[in-house]
């Protein structure tokens, strides 16, 4: 028997699948889906890879590279689906980046990226998993809540 929860398929849209459970919310949370995506979410969802994943379908959005590198700061594990009229047309998993621009903030408060100049924040990425990353700027590095209370 199946046991897999059916979620309702989407036409149009993206599946970010094998989430490790837990996050789903917080992938949501720094991609700043509003109302205008329809959104199906599978929270502890039984899995075969994993003991349990969260799963989120969102219709009628096509992530961009900035959007899929904020993905990989929380959920690197995930798998990206595109969805076109029902059928999947592009399947992959998230590369982590080496480097981050502009996306997190850094820690250091004394960092010249705090300083209201304009420079964008730059991060290395140190160590994957656990991911670790430094600050170019300062050499501040960030891993765990840290990162993500800083996106
Ligand atoms: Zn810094």
């Amino acid at each position: 028997m199946d046991k897999t929860l059916k979620i309702s398929k989407i036409k149009d849209g993206t599946v970010i699948d094998h989430i490790a459970a837990g996050k789903a919310l917080k992938v949501l949370a720094i991609l700043g889906i509003d109302e205008s995506n329809s959104i199906s979410i599978g929270i502890r969802v039984t899995s075969e890879k994993l003991a349990y994943k969260d799963v989120i379908k969102i219709e009628n959005k096509f992530l961009e590279k900035l959007e899929l590198d904020k993905i990989a700061l929380i959920a690197n594990e995930a798998t990206i689906s595109i969805i076109k009229n029902y059928e999947i047309i592009e399947k992959f998993k998230l590369d982590m980046p080496q480097v981050f621009k502009g996306i997190v903030k850094c820690a250091n408060q004394n960092c010249i990226t705090n300083a209201g100049e304009p420079v964008k924040s730059e991060f290395m990425t140190v160590n994957a998993d656990p991911l670790t990353i430094k600050c170019v700027y300062c050499k501040k590095e960030m891993s765990g809540e840290e990162i993500i209370n800083n996106i």
